[in-house]
């Protein structure tokens, strides 16, 4: 237990479950004092989410893919919970068939899908939490090393985390006026349900694990512990950056 994140009230998107990166998130924002609130994305993620959260007053349904549904649960979170001082954004999602084999064979539909809920919803977010982030606030995102090296199968998400860090460097120059940091943690691989959607995932898991520094894969607490950091007032002076969280892979 720590007292870092005190008094703050911080909106978790994204735990499928207890292997979810956002779950990690979120149990090291609450052992730092904080109160979560959480969004999940339809009525069988809830199902999910409520063996992890007791209190059903902490939740609310928000699918980014509409603004209808962001509007709704943006509302439904100033009413509740009025001011927040924090969102994690931990949303990722494309087509299974789009994540296998050549790049090229990407469909026009499948490109914009996995563009639309993995990056663009990042600015819808920061949009709708703008009015309701206290000054100073923060946002942290997630993104993976695919945005910059060609990972075999990630192909179009790679794509859109490359477009979600170009995301971040821009909301963050515009969100600074407002008092509001944004970051992304580039995390190492984990087995997590958005990652079985890789084909071949399990090569991508144990490659990754084999390029760390000392043979073990990060954890979600791990990766939690540099997102309660960047919640926190001690990384006030970090904007716009993509911190590593993935055991020195991106080094080897
Ligand atoms: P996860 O499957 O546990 O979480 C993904 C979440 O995205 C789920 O909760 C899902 O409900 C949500 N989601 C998908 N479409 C949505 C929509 N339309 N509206 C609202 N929510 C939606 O997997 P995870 O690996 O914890 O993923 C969290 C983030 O971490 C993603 O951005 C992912 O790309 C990123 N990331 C994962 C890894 C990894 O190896 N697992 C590495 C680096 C970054």
């Amino acid at each position: 237990m720590g007292s870092l994140l005190e008094g703050k009230k911080i909106l978790v998107m994204g735990v499928a479950n207890k292997r979810s990166i956002a779950w990690g998130c979120a149990s090291q924002l609450k052992k730092q004092g904080a109160t979560v609130i959480y969004t999940y994305q339809n009525e069988r993620m809830k199902k999910s989410i409520k063996k992890l959260v007791d209190n059903e007053d902490l939740l609310i349904e928000c699918d980014v893919a509409t603004d209808e549904s962001m509007d709704k649960a943006f509302s439904e979170i100033k009413e509740r919970f009025g001011k927040l001082d924090g969102i994690v954004h931990a949303i990722a999602f494309a087509n299974k068939e789009e994540l296998d084999g050549d790049i090229q064979n990407t469909s026009r539909d499948g490109y914009a899908m996995a563009q639309n809920i993995s990056s663009y919803s990042l600015l819808a977010v920061a949009r709708y939490g703008k009015e309701i982030l206290n000054d100073p606030a923060s946002i942290v995102t997630l993104t993976y090393f695919g945005s910059e090296r060609a990972i075999p199968n990630y192909n179009v998400m790679g794509v859109a985390k490359a477009a979600l860090e170009a995301n971040v460097r821009y909301l963050a120059r515009d969100m600074g006026q407002y008092g509001v940091r944004v970051n992304a943690i580039s995390a190492g691989a984990v087995k997590t349900l958005a990652v079985t959607g890789v084909k071949d995932h399990s090569t991508l898991l144990s490659e990754s694990e084999s390029r760390t520094v000392d043979g073990n894969s990060v954890t979600t607490d791990e990766i939690g512990g540099a997102c309660a950091f960047l919640m926190s007032d001690l990384a006030t002076g970090v904007v716009g950056d993509t911190i590593y969280v993935d055991k020195g892979v991106h080094l080897i």
